[in-house]
């Protein structure tokens, strides 16, 4: 349930009824706002007195939460804004996230990022552990690879957003990135979400291949149970019968999270399509439906990378597609 304060509740008040909630074995979470504090109550309601809290000092009225994702819920505020340095997403400027699959190396790495800064991105992807389809194939340089996304920012100044695959790596990863980015095939590995929770780092979670909405929304509520709120949600396409494009990426998945969650969404059309070509015309789609970022595979030469070079542009068509999608932004009244 949320409890909601009168205007100016005294912080008596308010610790008051965080007592009366955690006596109740249910987890408080104060949300301040600029008019009023919202204080959330978690976990089994069945049994518990909401008159005991509406008569409390300072409370304005007591609400249920409806969604099965109580933290996640739009019930519980407006919009989430997840900041790393200069990136920015969930208010009106678009962040943009652009790099190769993975890094390859640190001439490489840092090419990427002096060439999507300039374009206008303000963080910088690249996998250093990749969860490939094959064992065969390359599985990321690890952690060189992370000390070479660090030395990238470091001489760029964007934000570093890199994979983290697997509970125990979440140190390590935490230590080098300034958003921790839960791949596809891990939306549902309960642990990593939750070690993904207990850090204060911004996380990119990604939408399974063959998830529903309400379970990428309860994905996410993992995480922001365990204390972090700093989460953005990314569309990037779902299997379905069609063979056309490697997955198909569903827009309408943007302005329904829009009603259902305050959590920022991401669109990475990049996965969602497959193919290079589709590429610009789908990210300038997703500003349109109001993408509160994108997600982009950049490298200076498609052919030659390490992974998934058939979806990835190049440098200079990088700088096209921002050319583009900021006309598209202006067009709704955003900045990109
Ligand atoms: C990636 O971003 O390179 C990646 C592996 O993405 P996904 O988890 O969406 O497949
Ligand atoms: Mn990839």
């Amino acid at each position: 349930m949320i409890i909601v304060m009168k205007p100016g509740a005294s912080q008596l008040a308010i610790n008051h009824v965080v007592e009366r909630i955690e006596s109740m074995n249910l987890k408080s979470h104060v949300i301040v706002g600029t008019e009023r504090t919202v204080i959330a109550a978690i976990g089994d309601e069945r049994g518990k007195v909401k008159e005991e809290l509406e008569t409390a000092d300072g409370v304005d009225r007591v609400l249920p939460i409806l969604a099965p994702y109580k933290m996640a819920s739009r019930e519980l505020r407006e919009r989430t804004i997840v900041r790393a340095r200069d990136f920015e997403c969930g208010n009106s400027k678009i962040g943009v996230i652009a790099g190769p699959c993975s890094v390859e190396g640190e001439e490489q790495i840092l090419a990427i990022a002096r060439g999507v800064k300039a374009a206008g991105a303000t963080a910088l992807r690249g996998g250093a552990w990749k969860p490939r389809t094959s064992p065969y194939s390359f599985q990321g340089l690890k952690q060189e690879g992370l000390k070479m996304l660090a030395a990238a920012r470091d001489a760029t100044g964007l934000a570093v957003v890199t994979e983290v695959m697997a509970p125990e790596h979440v140190p390590v990863v935490a230590e080098y990135a300034d958003v921790l980015q839960i791949g596809a095939r891990n939306m549902q590995n309960y642990l990593l979400l939750q070690a993904c929770g207990e850090t204060r780092k911004p996380v990119l979670l990604k939408r399974g291949p063959a998830a529903t909405m309400e379970e990428f929304l309860l994905a996410a509520e993992y995480i922001l149970d365990r204390g972090n709120q700093q989460v953005m949600l990314c569309e990037r396409g779902i299997r379905t019968f069609e063979e056309h494009t490697r997955f198909t990426l569903p827009l309408a998945t943007v302005p329904f999270l829009h009603e259902k969650t305050h959590l920022p969404i991401v669109v990475d059309p990049s996965h969602g399509t497959g193919k290079a070509a589709l590429v610009s015309t789908m990210s300038r789609a997703a500003v349109a439906a109001g993408a509160d970022g994108l997600i982009l595979e950049v490298h200076p030469s498609p052919e030659n990378a390490w992974s998934d070079g058939y979806q990835t542009i190049t440098i200079e068509a990088f700088g096209k597609l921002m050319a583009e999608c900021r006309r598209v932004a202006e067009a709704i009244d955003r900045t990109i």
